[in-house]
């Protein structure tokens, strides 16, 4: 409806549990959320699989109590991960759906997909929820989106980073930035509040989503962002609430009525709902009550839970996040009192408790909760988008965004110990170079190994990939002197490169062994399947638009039959003809789950050329 789309960029929030879509308009200066086909400006981060169909977002979520084990989500708990990492060892525990070891580790996702056993790396369910997101988008602006903008967690490390990029690839979009939600956030917030102010503002963002959490400090100066420091969690948020709250009444079900509802995913579904739902009532009222019929072997479960007691069981985890906000200080050697706004952002950040823990932190100071905490993040993205597709007007295109890298990076030296090349909290963009040697006599090759974390020792942090630097001629120990260099780009991607000081030789550099990431084979595979897969999505939207008609028309015979300024102009035999046609197409549509386009055009000729001499007849 906006027109204008062909090459407007839009800004994804990717969320772990719902995403959301925003675009900058250019003409009323203003981003715009979009919402989704059922109205909803937040669309669920979930892929169902069933025997006929695929469905994404809001479809795949409301039959998920029907078909758990083939509805995906959480898949950004995966994303860029290994199997036997710890964290997908312990969310595989609790997820419906299964995850087994692929290739070089790579955790896959399997289903039961049109009766076939299939597997999905998370960047494939990832892409299908980002393309859900831009047919959202195309649907409002009328036009193919080919380009996007794309958040993750401030936490995400360079393969994460990188699979996200890939997720949108195989979604047909041109991701042309990874941005932090935060500093997305953070966006949003400068244009409400600081655009154009020459008033320096330390700014600390508190992000508390459903899965996440991410806390940063940013400057703010003349509509110019830093990021100071960023940190947080990927595994705190309200579903950590729910988890806590089920587990309460889980055993105030086995104290009352001397039963384990644990075996049971039904149960536990049901009260979990139910729990999320009352946890958002506390945010507004100090009790509510939770009534579930039938939740196990037909026992009604009924009860009532205070703010107080909701605060009770989750007291550890907010203060989890008030040492995390001390953290983010200390990273950035920045004092409370130096903070002019705290922003509240996530829908999480609604707990009371949680807004009175931040404020006494700050001592007393009022929190910034203007922003809607579900967009923020998206209108941000929607923001860095226009500036970065060449559609910004002039309200927002002279902000610039220093982003920081979230995790030191280096490589190994002498026994296994750290180097580090990029320190954590480097501004981005960033160059950084050192120079190495050999440690043998005559040594011809060198292997460069590149690490990301903060621990002293490579074997405690991550590895993101290595790569032979070779033919360096034949010397003396340590005396070669090989500069190698660390850049990062503006989307945070890390290129690592090496030259020989004597020869000027530059090595042919690829990071190798990252078994995390995807090959072009894989990603080039994942692209022919995608389109395989809106193709034939696209051939059930024929299929069920043909059903209907047949179904309407059907109807509309049976109607005509009984309307009696028609059937007593029909002859006995005519009249028969028509209700045993009109029969066996109702039966035959019972069982026509599996039919083609083109059997229920047939029916519907078929039906057409019994009734359409008659009714012509009729009025002559
Ligand atoms: P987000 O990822 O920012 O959309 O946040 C989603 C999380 O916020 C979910 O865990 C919701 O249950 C939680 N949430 C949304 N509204 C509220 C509220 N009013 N009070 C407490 N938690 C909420």
């Amino acid at each position: 409806m906006a027109g204008n789309g062909e090459c407007v960029a839009i800004g994804i929030d990717l969320g772990t549990t719902y995403s959301c879509v925003g675009v900058w308009l250019q003409q009323q200066e203003r981003v715009e959320i979009i919402v989704n086909e059922q109205g909803n400006r937040t669309t669920p981060s979930y892929v169902a699989f069933t025997a006929a169909e695929r469905l994404i977002g809001e479809g795949a979520k409301n039959q998920v109590a029907m078909n758990a084990t083939n509805t995906i989500f959480d898949a950004k708990r995966l994303i860029g991960r290994r199997f036997n990492d710890e964290l997908v060892q312990s969310d595989m525990k609790v997820w419906p759906f299964k995850v087994v070891v692929g290739q070089g580790d790579k955790p896959m996702i399997e289903v039961t997909y049109k009766d076939e056993q299939k597997q999905f790396a998370a960047e494939e369910i990832s892409s299908m929820v980002l393309l859900k997101m831009r047919e959202i988008a195309e649907a409002f602006l009328g036009s193919t989106v080919k380009k996007a903008v794309v958040t993750v967690p401030a936490y995400f490390n360079d393969s994460q980073r990188q699979a996200t990029k890939d997720a949108g690839d195989v979604a047909g979009l041109n991701v042309m930035s990874i941005l932090n939600e935060p500093t997305a956030a953070a966006i949003a917030y400068g244009l409400e509040k600081n655009a154009g102010s020459d008033i320096y503002k330390n700014v600390l963002i508190f992000d508390l989503g459903g899965g996440t959490f991410d806390v940063s400090l940013l400057t703010m100066k003349q509509g110019v962002f830093e990021v100071k420091a960023t940190t947080g969690d990927t595994h705190l948020g309200g579903e950590d609430f729910d988890n806590r709250m089920v587990k309460y009444f889980v055993e105030e079900f086995k104290r009352r009525q001397k039963k384990n509802i644990e075996g049971s995913p039904k149960a536990l579904r049901r009260l979990r709902t139910a729990c999320e739902r009352a946890k958002r009532y506390l945010s507004l009222t100090t009790e509510t009550s939770i009534e579930i019929d039938c939740l196990f072997e037909g026992i009604d479960f009924s009860t009532t839970v205070t703010r107080a007691r909701f605060e009770n069981m989750n007291m550890d985890l907010f203060k989890e996040c008030m040492e995390l906000v001390e953290k983010c200080l200390t990273d950035a050697n920045v004092s409370k009192s130096s903070i002019h706004d705290v922003v509240l952002v996530g829908g999480s950040a609604r707990i009371p408790k949680v807004q009175q823990m931040l404020q006494d932190l700050f001592n007393g100071k009022e929190l910034c909760k203007r922003i809607n905490p579900d967009e923020a993040v998206a209108y941000g993205a929607a923001v860095r988008a226009a500036i970065l597709g060449g559609n910004a007007t002039k309200q927002i295109q002279d902000l610039v965004l220093l982003d920081v890298t979230p995790l030191s990076l280096g490589t190994s030296v002498e026994d296994g110990v750290m180097s580090v090349l990029v320190p954590r909290n480097t501004s981005i963009p960033t160059k950084k170079e050192q120079t190495f040697t050999t440690t043998q006599d005559n040594q011809t090759s060198i292997l460069i190994d590149v690490y990301q974390g903060e621990r002293t020792r490579v074997s405690d942090n991550h590895f993101l990939g290595e790569f032979h630097f070779a033919n360096i001629p034949p010397a003396p120990a340590r005396s070669p002197t090989i500069k190698v260099c660390f850049e990062i780009d503006a989307n945070g991607i890390l290129h690592v490169s090496a030259e020989d000081k004597a020869t000027r030789q530059t090595g042919g550099i690829t990071i190798t062994n990252e078994n995390a990431r995807l090959s072009k084979a894989e990603i080039d595979r994942m692209l022919q399947e995608a389109v395989k897969y809106r193709a034939e999505d696209e051939e059930l939207k024929k299929k069920t638009e043909a059903k209907n008609a047949l179904e309407v028309y059907v109807y509309k015979l049976k109607d005509a039959i009984l309307d009696q300024n028609i059937t007593t102009k029909l002859s006995l035999a005519q009249k028969r003809e028509t209700e045993d046609a009109i029969e066996e197409a109702i039966q035959w549509l019972d069982c026509s789950r599996f039919s083609e386009v083109l059997e229920f055009e047939e029916k519907q000729h078929y039906l057409e050329n019994i009734w359409n001499p008659i009714i012509t007849k009729i009025y002559e």
